[in-house]
């Protein structure tokens, strides 16, 4: 399909589901990542990775010397070296942009971006420096319960800390020490939802359907696509996603997370410029899943012509997280015996060892109604032994 070789920092989950869809448009890949055996390497027959780190400047410059396009599959990537590479290897394409990596990596810097953009997001500020004063004159600004968030290096809440009252701030200094921290506002959103969002490298957007999100301690659990909201809803969240991502600069595939109040109103969370959790139930309920879209915007290959949004081809489904067992080690595996019985389901397992908390794979189920998706959750959860109506 295409003479050009992609290089993806990264080869977690969603660089062995980007591998896939490479695979099948015979598009060659080469993975950075450190050893030999990560979920993406697991699955390739190239023998041309690299055993490295995405933080290294050399290695990433080894990788780009092998490559035409450069992606990724992590934002917490060594940016600077990034930007280094477009003077060497001055016909390189970096997708997303090193600016957009940049801005997106640092959560306060994002939510600067988008709040200069006029997007709306909740009220955030910079703690300038991390002593217990600061945050307490937060907390008379912006009221107790709040979030304190890591700057950097986030992801599955494991940043962020609750600061219900005065009396929690030297536990969240003790629990974020030594990172660079900001303040959110706390949001009482009556859901979470979420929208990928591919922006191709002409600047032409599409966007797949809204989704609802379910968090249980602070790791995704579930995704309901589509999000069970009001449709003027669904539309003003696909706007919010899609105004936000015309804002950064470079192709491919991002995904928004955003809160929906009581009021009406929705603000952004936070913004990944990769594939992201929310649209793994694009693989089995859309024609062109996420990994396929963000090749196709990041390689200049076609879209779908006469369609703006990628929605069309949809059915509902409910993706649930295969998430490491706290007591029992590979416990979660009973979930994915009952999800291969379940007519159509997809479990989806990433060749990672089965650690608590852990995501190891994902399950996706698909069906004419969401009520039927719901009964075959309900089976695979092991909460009833229904399967038909
Ligand atoms: P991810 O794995 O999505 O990258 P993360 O570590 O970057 O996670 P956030 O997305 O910032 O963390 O927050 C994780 C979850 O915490 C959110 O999905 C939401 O449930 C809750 N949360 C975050 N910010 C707020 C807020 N300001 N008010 C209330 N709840 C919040
Ligand atoms: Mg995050
Ligand atoms: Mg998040």
């Amino acid at each position: 399909m295409d003479s050009k070789t992609i290089g993806i920092l990264g080869g977690g989950q969603l660089g062995r589901m980007l591998l896939e869809s490479a695979n099948r448009l015979n598009v060659k890949t080469i993975i950075l990542e450190q050893g030999n055996n990560s979920p993406a390497k697991q699955i390739s027959n190239s023998t041309e990775h690299i055993d490295g780190s995405f933080n290294n400047p050399k290695d990433i410059e080894k990788l780009a010397s092998k490559c035409d396009v450069l992606t990724v599959e992590i934002e917490h990537v060594d940016v600077n070296t990034l930007f280094s590479l477009t003077e060497k290897f001055p016909n390189l394409k970096i997708y997303p942009s090193p600016n957009t990596i940049k801005l997106i990596q640092d959560k306060y810097l994002q939510k600067k971006h988008l709040i200069d953009n006029n997007i709306d997001v909740i009220e955030s500020l910079a703690v300038e420096s991390s002593d217990s004063q600061t945050l307490s004159r937060i907390g008379e600004s912006i009221g107790y319960p709040y979030m304190l968030k890591s700057r950097t290096l986030a992801y599955d809440g494991r940043g962020n800390f609750v600061v219900k009252s005065k009396d929690d701030i030297d536990n969240a200094l003790q629990f974020l020490s030594d990172r660079p921290l900001y303040a959110e506002k706390w949001c009482p959103f009556v859901k979470e939802l979420a929208v990928m969002v591919v922006r191709s490298s002409n600047g032409d957007i599409f966007s797949y359907p809204t989704v609802e999100t379910v968090h249980e301690d602070n790791i995704c659990h579930l995704v309901y696509a589509p999000a069970r909201i009001p449709d003027s809803i669904q539309l003003k969240a696909k706007l919010l996603a899609e105004n936000a991502i015309q804002t950064f600069t470079g192709a491919g595939i991002f995904g928004v997370e955003m809160f929906y109040l009581s009021s009406g109103d929705l603000y952004i969370n936070e913004i990944a410029p990769r594939p992201h959790n929310s649209g793994h139930y694009t693989i089995d309920a859309c024609v062109t899943s996420q990994f396929e879209a963000h090749l196709r915007s990041i390689l200049d290959l076609p879209m779908p012509k006469y369609f703006t949004s990628l929605e069309t081809s949809m059915t509902n489904a409910i993706m649930l997280n295969v998430i490491g067992d706290k007591g029992v080690k590979d416990k979660e595996l009973e979930t994915c015996k009952r999800a291969l019985e379940t007519p159509n389901a997809s479990v989806y397992l990433y060749g990672k060892e089965s650690k608590p908390k852990r995501k190891v794979g994902h399950i996706v189920m698909v069906s004419s109604s969401m009520e039927d998706c719901e009964r075959k959750l309900n089976y695979i959860l092991g909460n009833s032994s229904k399967l038909s109506i």
